[in-house]
Order: structure tokens, then C-alpha cells, then sequence
């Protein structure tokens, strides 16, 4: 068995591995060699470049369900993977300006002593939502996250009173 063939297209001796493997060709192989095929490739494509867009605007058309179905499931993918990527850099930068300002309170102790007292106070005085949340989540065993946010007026409006008959008794 010979190990070259000749191609039906551009009549060139050419070693079988020039050659692609093809079911339904003679001895196994493709009549015309790998670099003739290339280029009848590309020129049906260019000759036909209307009649191939077509073709895929009808399978488009026929596939919508399946390709919008597919589009919507790497969406979702992608979305989940930029959700954990945007999460992880809050994670990450929470945890540095924390680290800051510990950092800045270790070498300020009396001004952070002072400063974090003096807004403690005013959180009280002025019964700030961060304050009604302290409060809540002491009272009722919620993280912040779980807070409906209903409740902080309640709360609100509940101290409100109590200090106000605080005062009327005085
Ligand atoms: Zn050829």
C-alpha cells in the first residue's frame, strides 16, 4: 500500500497524513488533499456568505427557546460569579477599614476614647436608626440584616414616650 496519494484537485503527490481521514472516501482518505479542501472551504464560504447567514438565521429562528434558554443559564452562571466577586471584595475591604481604624485607635487612645464617646451620646441623644438597631437587636436576638425596618420607628416612638414621661414625673 502506498503511502502517498495523489490529489483529484490540484494533481500533487502528497503523503497520506497531507491528507484528512474521511468514512465514505476511497481507502479511507479524502480525494483532495487537506490544503485544497481549506480553500474550497473558504471560497464556498465567500460565495455563499448570504445563503450561510441565512442558514443561521433559520436555525436561530428554530432554536430560539434553546438558545435563549442557554444565553440565560451562562447569565445566571456569570451573574452568581460576580455576585461572590463583588461580596468577597466587601468582605475584604470591610475588613481592612476595620483593621484601620483599630489601628488609629491604638495610636490616638484618648482622642478615640473621647471621639467614640462623644458619638455614642449623640446616637443616644438623637435616637439614630443605628442606635434603634443596637437596641433591637439586643432586645430581640436579629442581626441587623433580619431588622424590619418598621420596627426602628416603633422603637423609636417607644423611647420617645418613656422619656418623655420620665421627664413629666421629675
Ligand atoms: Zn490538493
Amino acid at each position: 500500500m502506498s503511502v502517498e496519494k495523489i490529489c483529484t484537485k490540484c494533481n500533487e503527490v502528497k503523503p497520506l497524513s497531507d491528507y484528512s481521514a474521511k468514512f465514505d472516501g476511497k481507502y479511507g482518505y479524502n480525494s483532495r488533499c487537506k490544503v485544497c479542501e481549506l480553500l474550497r472551504g473558504k471560497k464556498y464560504k465567500e460565495e455563499n456568505k448570504e445563503k450561510i447567514s441565512r442558514k443561521n438565521k433559520i436555525y436561530n429562528k428554530k432554536n430560539k427557546k434553546k438558545l435563549v434558554k442557554a444565553r440565560k443559564v451562562y447569565y445566571l452562571k456569570n451573574r452568581e460569579k460576580e455576585l461572590e466577586r463583588s461580596s468577597k471584595w466587601k468582605r475584604e475591604n470591610r475588613e481592612s477599614e476595620r483593621v484601620r481604624i483599630n489601628e488609629w485607635r491604638k495610636e490616638n487612645p484618648i482622642k478615640a476614647k473621647t471621639s467614640s464617646k462623644r458619638e455614642a451620646k449623640e446616637h443616644v441623644k438623637n435616637l439614630t436608626n443605628s442606635y434603634m438597631k443596637k437596641l433591637l437587636c439586643r432586645d430581640l436576638l436579629l442581626t441587623y440584616q433580619e431588622m424590619p425596618i418598621g420596627l426602628l420607628e416603633l422603637k423609636r416612638t417607644q423611647i420617645k414616650l418613656a422619656r418623655e414621661l420620665k421627664k413629666q414625673a421629675s
